[in-house]
């Protein structure tokens, strides 16, 4: 059994977070250290610590987070410049938090990669 992490305290509400979208399938908030001007994250209600772990009954799930994705770049004014959506994946990823999130930036050309210095 996976463990929760902080995320999934924010969907329930249980700590604050500047939540700007959620349903029944994914919760989106912004990040609380931004690498952009407008950078989002948009998590599963459901607990999937990694893109290891998808299966393919999580294909409405992942499907919703792009359309969400989506939707939240043309509401933050983002989406006629262009920007970059990034899912880490465990160690050699980069990712720190165990519960698959899909980063939204933008704002500001990013460049070929994002690094974080
Ligand atoms: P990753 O390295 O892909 O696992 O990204 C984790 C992201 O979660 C980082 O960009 C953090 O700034 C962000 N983060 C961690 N804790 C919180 C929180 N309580 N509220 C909002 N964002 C968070």
């Amino acid at each position: 059994m996976a463990e929760e992490t902080i995320f999934s305290k924010i969907i329930r509400k249980e700590i604050p977070a500047d939540i700007v979208y959620q349903d029944d399938l994914v919760t989106a908030f912004r990040d609380i250290n931004p690498q952009a001007p407008a950078h989002i994250l948009v998590i599963p209600n459901k607990l999937i610590p990694t893109m290891d772990d998808v299966e393919t009954g999580d294909e409405a799930v992942l499907g919703r987070m792009m359309t969400v994705a989506s939707k939240i770049a043309r509401e933050e004014g983002i989406a006629d410049d262009g920007y970059r959506l990034m899912i880490n994946c465990k160690q050699h990823g980069g990712q720190e938090v165990y519960h698959i999130h899909l980063h939204v930036l933008g704002g500001r050309p990013l460049g070929p990669m994002l690094s974080r210095g």
